[in-house]
């Protein structure tokens, strides 16, 4: 494809899927293309998929669709997780290019390669326990908050999870190259760094060895750069350490959140999906984690509906989540997946019994959500507006705790302290306080000042 090429990406699943799609369009803007929004006509349209449900590829394949309706000539390529799974399955889709995991990263040649007129789809996707090289990514929307790649690839296996399938072992970059990587956000002005990857808690496992923890790494961070914010994407419960909770608590630019997938409160079908904990060692991180930072917004993800999940098992996980400090879910639907464990489980659970399971547990975090939000009202918190992000007009960014909040004197791209004054429904209304002090901040809240 030739150089001023038009070309539009969109991004299925994670955080981490975001980053690796953002430093794809630095790789084309940097060989002379034209990155444009997904809803324009572009020459080249880039999917980058996920598989972590049925939902995720079909969703994909319903993109392929519609851009074939709505720009019969442009090209398309998919790449991503997706890709790498069912390669010639995407390919018989009558897309232009597939490419893996690996191969994704030298999206700009294969581009290259593409000949004028109609062609068969080339595909290119090596195998995954191949996928041993670490991709250095980052997003840096407007400047306000960035999401960097600092771990990719899982060795955990969980017998419902096809990410492992898709992305490889596990393998991070040094604690050197991500300080330089944050250093240079810090120079384009980052306000708050999100870290992310797979599995996040497993930082520091480089050609198969560890050489370092993700405690070395925050400490690093926290040390050797000025960036106001950070943001830990996600823990496993077992990777969760005592000392880790303590670093966080005693930090002041490491953010009071944390989300610590649970997928299920039964230690049977914890068990059979290989998990790495039981329902009482979760609690108990929880209860750690919420007794060091009270102010502390804690997340977990959780899946309804996999083999052998009874009325009881979903109680239990019902009622775990329920009474523990826990302020927000992700409800997954468990759906089937090539290649993995659990799919050679009987016992089925009806796709209607899923599906009502999911609703249920999407209304407890409901009524969680509300509940921590109510629970901040009266209280100063610092807010990050977020450029192109607005409320009724007003603008609107995140709390150090996660919460939603719009102010009529927020500004784009600054921390600005707020207090916290009206619930309507997801979103908190608030003041900013311009004449805000240290020593009004300890009157108004402790805690706040300790951080
Ligand atoms: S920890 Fe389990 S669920 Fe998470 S990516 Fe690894 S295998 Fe998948």
């Amino acid at each position: 494809m030739h150089q001023g090429a038009r070309v539009a990406f969109h991004t299925l699943g994670c955080k981490l899927n975001y980053s690796e799609t953002a430093t794809l369009a630095r790789h084309l803007q940097q060989k002379g293309m034209t990155v444009v929004p997904f809803e324009d006509a572009a020459d080249i349209y880039v999917l980058n998929t996920c598989s972590v449900t049925d939902n995720a590829e079909k969703e994909c394949r319903q993109w392929v669709r519609r851009l074939r309706r709505r720009q019969p000539q442009a090209r398309i390529v998919v790449t991503g997780c997706y890709a790498q799974l069912q390669p010639q399955q995407i390919a018989a889709m009558g897309v232009d290019l597939v490419l893996g995991m690996a191969e994704k990263f030298q999206l700009a040649d294969y581009l290259s390669t593409l000949s004028e007129g109609p062609t068969s789809p080339v595909v290119s996707c090596g195998r995954s326990d191949r996928l041993t090289e670490f991709h250095h990514s980052f997003s840096l929307g407007e400047r306000t908050r960035s999401f960097l790649k600092i771990q990719d690839g899982c060795n955990y296996h969980c017998s419902f999870c096809t990410i492992p399938l898709a992305r490889g072992e596990s393998r991070s970059p040094t604690i050197a190259e991500v300080v330089q990587q944050a250093l240079a956000l810090q120079q384009a002005g980052a306000q708050e760094v999100v870290l992310t990857g797979v599995n996040v808690g497993d930082f520091g496992i480089i050609n198969g060895k560890r050489k370092a923890h993700l405690l070395n790494l925050l400490e690093a961070l926290e040390q050797q750069t000025q960036i106001p914010r950070f943001r830990i994407s996600s823990v496993e419960p077992n990777l969760l350490t005592d000392e880790l909770i303590d670093f966080l608590a005693g930090s002041c630019r490491f953010m009071p959140h944390l989300h610590l997938p649970l997928q299920s409160g039964s230690d049977r079908i914890l068990a059979s999906m290989r998990r790495r904990y039981k329902a009482a060692f979760y609690a108990d991180r929880v209860e750690k984690l919420k007794s060091s930072i009270p102010h502390c917004c804690i997340g977990a993800d959780v899946i309804t509906g996999f083999p052998g999940e009874t009325d009881e098992d979903f109680e239990q996980t019902y009622t775990l989540l329920r009474d523990l400090p826990v302020d927000y879910l992700h409800v997954f639907t468990y759906s089937e997946r090539p290649n993995t464990e659990a799919l050679r489980y009987g016992e089925v659970i009806p796709i209607p019994v899923r599906k009502q399971r999911t609703h249920v547990l999407r209304s407890l975090s409901d009524r969680k959500r509300r509940l921590f939000y109510a629970a901040q009202l009266g209280k100063v918190r610092p807010v990050l507006f977020e450029h192109g992000c607005t409320e009724n007009g007003l603008p609107a960014g995140y709390t150090d705790n996660y919460v939603y909040v719009s102010a009529a004197e927020g500004r784009a791209g600054s921390v600005l302290p707020v207090l916290l004054e009206r619930l309507n429904d997801s979103v908190v209304h608030g003041t900013v306080l311009h004449d805000f002090t240290e020593s009004r901040i300890s009157a108004i809240d402790p805690l706040l000042a300790s951080h």
